[in-house]
């Protein structure tokens, strides 16, 4: 069975995690802070904070955005759960915004339309979630330029786009946004088994980031609030989690970070051969934009719905069959029974909706040879014949 995504595990890799558990330290040692520092100079972002998973990150990003009840989250509609459950963890309401039908990004068009309808009834969004769908940045620039104008807080959710570049700078280095998260899941870019972080250029989130990863505890002797009865002190000053990844998993993805542009480079090239040999069948192929690089998380084709209604549930099934892992990326989240039951409905999400009717995500990592390549293209021609 050829999956749709897998994990790329080197010798290093190994090596760097056994050196841990040999070491003095499993937890709160000094492969975090190694892993942080190296995600920092990767991306350019002034802080990163590790945590035991993008969602935990998305989850504190949003407290430390001082996210709370009766606030407004907007997101896409075409995400993981997670990047909308974040808002609701803290008690807010969420809203998604359609997407563009080129991208498969949170429009910024349906975003402006959408911002001038709630400033004048008063309901704007405290914070805004775009998610680099696949790999490709959001349009940004415009997404700053809108959050200046209507004083809302941004989170990138780069949960796909790590070692992605926006405008000929990577990823992560929050020149439009507040705060930007990786994912470190094994089927994303780099893995650290399961983790995640949150990078930011600004000091007061990077201490709010680490208060709530870690029970909301804080150690810093300058910030204490109360005389210290002994050496011993320290103080809880939020309600926290513990949201810390360890030095085990911090080893692997520090190792593995090491080798993301060549995992990029890498998928470029497959890329590049279904772009070929795709693009001379009646199948619509992912469309780069011009500011942005895309990591190439996902490859992710269209079938003409209209031609055939069910036409990539019969497709699914066909690849499932001939042993190449097929997948969906993704039922979109106001369809989900959780969010339907909140009201939420797909009319409102025409673009999305027929994303979803028509989009289907190929194989493509690192380790999927030109054999498994060919495959996956000829059982599509077979399919589609
Ligand atoms: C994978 C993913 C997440 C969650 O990542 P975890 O590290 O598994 O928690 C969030 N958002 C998006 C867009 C993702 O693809």
């Amino acid at each position: 069975m050829i999956p749709y995504g897998r994990q790329s595990i080197s010798q290093d890799d190994i090596e760097a995690v056994i050196a841990v558990l040999k070491s003095d330290f499993l937890t709160q040692g000094p492969a975090v802070p190694r892993f942080e520092d190296a995600i920092s100079q990767y991306s350019g972002a002034k802080y990163s904070v590790t945590f035991n998973s993008a969602t935990s990150a998305l989850h504190a990003a949003c407290l430390a955005l001082d996210v709370k009840e009766r606030d407004i989250v907007w997101t896409t509609p075409i995400s993981f759960v997670a990047s909308a459950n974040c808002a609701l963890y803290c008690g807010a309401r969420i809203d998604f915004v359609d997407i563009d039908p080129h991208s498969y990004n949170m429009s910024v068009e349906s975003l402006e339309k959408k911002l001038v309808i709630a400033a004048r009834n008063g309901a704007l969004p405290k914070v805004v979630i775009p998610v680099h769908m696949c790999g490709q940045s959001c349009d940004m620039q415009t997404i700053s330029a809108l959050a200046k104008l209507y004083g809302f807080r941004v989170i990138e959710d780069a949960s796909h786009a790590v070692g992605g570049k926006y405008q000929n700078q990577y990823i992560g280095g929050c020149q439009y946004s507040d705060i930007t998260i990786f994912s470190f899941h094994p089927v994303k870019i780099v893995t650290s088994g399961e983790g995640g972080a949150a990078l930011t250029n600004n000091e007061y989130l990077d201490y709010q980031l680490r208060l709530y990863r870690s029970h909301g505890i804080n150690k810093d002797a300058t910030l204490f609030s109360r005389e210290q009865d002994g050496l011993w002190h320290y103080e809880q000053v939020a309600l926290g989690y513990n949201y810390r990844l360890s030095d085990i998993h911090a080893a692997l993805g520090w190792s593995q970070l090491k080798r993301a542009d060549r995992f990029v480079q890498i998928r470029h090239e497959i890329a590049s051969f279904y772009d070929d040999k795709l693009g001379q069948m009646n199948i619509a192929i992912p469309r780069q934009t011009p500011d942005a690089y895309s990591s190439m998380h996902l490859y992710v084709i269209r079938l003409n719905a209209d031609v055939e209604n069910n036409i990539c549930k019969r497709v699914y099934q066909g690849l499932l069959e001939r042993g190449i892992g097929v997948a969906k990326h993704y039922i979109p989240i106001p369809l989900q029974p959780y969010y339907s039951s909140l009201g939420f409905s797909m009319s409102d999400y025409p673009q999305a909706h027929n994303y979803y009717r028509e989009s289907l995500s190929l194989p493509i990592y690192p380790g999927l040879n030109r054999e498994s390549q060919l495959k996956v293209v000829e059982s599509l021609a077979e399919l589609l014949d």
